[in-house]
């Protein structure tokens, strides 16, 4: 009796461990699942960049060859990034459409005349969407700026958007230094507005998008830009947008020659999700 009692214990006892070692299999396994499928799927991304001037060669540090331009666009292609409008990706961001692909819009700020002349042909023939964020001052004035029959053509063409880059393109940390509040306040109203009012009258566009000159806005910039109806503001940062960031300074990736194919893809591929 004695002998039978200890072995239906030792028989209950292995059945224990048993079930303990298939539950830690059956663990070690989701979890090795859960790894492999956190590793084979890279989180969705939202990447805006900007770009200034266009040439066969980098004559300054500014401007990208239209060469490396193109690797970049074949190269975001090859690796699943979708190239999409900047009101597609800022719709993305603000949760009206689900993301299915990690999204890039292509920004240029200041209005370079080789945006018509390099850029152009280029973006025309690789079928890419851009948006050209205009100072109205500089156009037809500035010696390096387009001429409005460049811009009217540019903004006529399917997949080119207009936004703004206020209207002189200031320098706002310094003007907000050397201003009383309201004259700054007064500044800040102008060139939000009055942008928006040239490229309506020249071009006939709403310009709903702004980009901040240098990069720089404060909170009372960002807070007077949706006060004028301005739906979104950029700013740079060099880094991907996500569903967390201010509406009104949303980040970008300053792409010159230097960062090459390699430097964008290495940059988009560190995060944030979209939408977490
Ligand atoms: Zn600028």
């Amino acid at each position: 009796m004695i002998a039978l009692s200890d072995f239906a214990k030792r028989r209950r006892c292995s059945l224990a461990e048993l079930n303990l070692r298939l539950g830690a299999l059956v663990l070690a396994l989701l979890l090795s699942v859960w790894i492999g499928a956190a590793v084979a799927a890279p989180p969705i991304t939202c990447s805006i960049l900007v770009f200034h001037r266009f040439g066969p060669v980098a004559a300054d540090s500014m401007t990208t060859r239209t060469t490396v331009m193109e690797q970049q666009i074949l190269a975001l292609r090859a690796h699943g990034y979708r190239l999409v409008t900047l009101a597609a990706l800022i719709g993305t961001l603000q949760g009206r459409v689900p993301p299915e692909a990690s999204l890039v819009a292509i920004t240029v700020d200041d209005g370079h005349r080789s945006v018509y002349t390099d850029l152009y042909p280029l973006i025309g023939r690789l079928g890419v969407p851009v948006t050209l964020f205009i100072y109205p001052s500089a156009i037809g004035n500035a010696r390096y700026a387009l001429d409005w029959a460049q811009l009217r053509t540019l903004a006529a063409s399917p997949g080119i958007e207009i936004g703004s880059h206020t209207y002189w393109h200031p320098d706002f940390r310094r003007e907000h230094q050397g201003l009383a509040p309201a004259a700054y306040a007064a500044l800040a109203a102008l060139q939000l507005a009055r942008p928006r009012e040239v490229l309506h009258a020249k071009l006939g566009v709403s310009a709903p998008v702004l980009a901040w000159p240098y990069g720089i806005s404060d909170e009372q910039l960002r807070r007077q830009a949706r006060a004028s109806g301005y739906t979104a503001a950029l700013a740079l940062g060099n880094r991907n947008a996500s569903a967390g960031d201010d509406l009104y300074a949303l980040p970008r990736h300053l792409i010159t020659d230097a960062v090459g194919v390699r430097g964008l893809l290495g940059r988009l591929a560190t995060g944030p999700a979209c939408v977490p």
